[in-house]
């Protein structure tokens, strides 16, 4: 556990920016990007200039590394977005919000989208009051994803439904505290994606 720990962090530094793996740890100075960030004017310039195709692959690595998807997974993704008509990048960032696990993340039910997934793969998250335990799920508009009701007697459903929510809920999904579940009001907004990813680099990278 703990050599995926350090891992995850490393996947941080080589992308530069904070990827917020970690859930709450990412908002403390114990963030290893944090940590090593010097002060402005004291950074010392780097001698390499990263390509074209460098830069593109690196946004690639870090949508997929934020979502926790692997690569042909990333591809499949692309390519249906691809088939949308409209504009490529904006359908693939909303085909990865859709995602359960992601989903069980910005209703709060955890602190990072690895603890969602491994809260649905669990199999305490319902949608639509049926068990779901495959993070990769997409949810659909009017569905309605909650924690199981054995799953609430459980020391994790106490953990992460303490203080709910703890992050700001966007608005194209609503929660109901009392019965701790969450309803998908609307298809994903594009500009509450707040993961900082500039998916025109991504399209340029799989359009080569
Ligand atoms: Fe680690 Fe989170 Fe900081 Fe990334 S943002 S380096 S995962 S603590």
């Amino acid at each position: 556990m703990a050599r995926y720990t350090d891992a995850v962090c490393r996947l941080c530094r080589r992308a530069g920016v904070k990827l917020f793996l970690k859930g709450e740890r990412c908002y403390t100075p114990r963030c290893a990007v944090d940590k090593r960030r010097k002060p402005p004017g004291t950074q010392t310039l780097r001698r390499r200039r990263t390509s074209d195709w460098g830069v593109q692959l690196r946004e690639k690595q870090k949508a997929r590394q934020i979502y926790g998807v692997m690569e042909k997974q990333f591809r499949k993704y692309f390519a249906e977005a691809q088939r949308r008509p409209g504009m490529t990048g904006l359908h693939l960032l909303q085909l990865l919000e859709e995602r359960l696990d992601n989903v069980a993340y910005r209703l709060n039910f955890a602190d990072s989208r690895s603890q969602a997934r491994q809260i649905v793969r669990h199999g305490h998250i319902m949608v639509n009051g049926r068990k779901v335990d495959i993070p990769s799920y997409r949810v659909k508009v009017d569905d309605v994803v909650g924690w199981k009701e054995s799953s609430r007697e459980t020391g994790i459903y106490a953990l992460m439904t303490e203080d709910i929510p703890r992050r700001p809920l966007p608005t194209w999904l609503s929660l109901d505290v009392e019965h701790m579940a969450g309803r998908v009001v609307s298809a994903p907004e594009p500009d509450e994606i707040d993961t900082g990813i500039d998916v025109r680099l991504v399209v340029e990278h799989y359009s080569r």
